[in-house]
């Protein structure tokens, strides 16, 4: 079994913009490729398990989603990052009542483990919002880190709160 790093995309790789889908509007976040690299390096394979509801609400379509996710894939293999598989969930509550995969639902990362025999309780996962942490609890996920630049947060079901995504694994 491998273990598993699971990153949320908008808030932990990129800049948070407002359904982002376009490449020149994507910014990586300071620090992404050494964390990536120092987990890689560690055994872990790498996920994004991302909502995007801009598809459900028409602001971009499957195929930006796709594209840019082959945009981010290529970048990280620049620096010999390998993202395993991006995993995306596309609906709205409001537009398509409920579905299975929306974190905080854990399914996105069970659909991880099922199709790579990933090992939960020694795997890792990072978001910037609460339901990124509670999806990877649900999920049986060992370690969780809420990224929080702003250092705003108080309170979290997270193993840790972080202002930098250096503090994940330098400690
Ligand atoms: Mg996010
Ligand atoms: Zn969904």
């Amino acid at each position: 079994m491998q273990k598993a790093l699971f990153l949320d995309r908008d808030g932990v790789i990129n800049v948070e913009k407002d359904y982002l889908y376009k490449i020149e509007d994507f910014e990586f976040i300071d620090g992404i490729v050494e964390l990536c690299r120092y987990y890689q390096d560690n055994g872990s394979k790498i996920f994004v398990v991302t909502n995007q509801s801009g598809i459900a609400r028409g602001y971009y379509s499957e195929d930006d989603f796709a594209k840019l996710s082959k945009w981010i894939i290529k970048e990280f293999s620049k620096y010999g990052i390998d993202i395993t598989k991006t995993y995306h969930c596309p609906h709205h509550p409001d537009i398509n009542g409920k579905c299975e995969c929306r974190k905080p639902k854990p399914k996105m990362l069970l659909d991880a483990e099922k199709e790579f025999d990933l090992d939960m309780k020694n795997s890792i996962m990072i978001g910037d919002k609460e339901r990124d942490i509670e999806a990877g609890l649900n999920a049986g996920v060992g370690k969780t880190y809420l990224f929080d630049e702003s250092k705003t947060i108080e309170k979290s079901k997270a193993t840790k709160i972080v202002s930098k995504l250096e503090d994940i694994y330098k400690c």
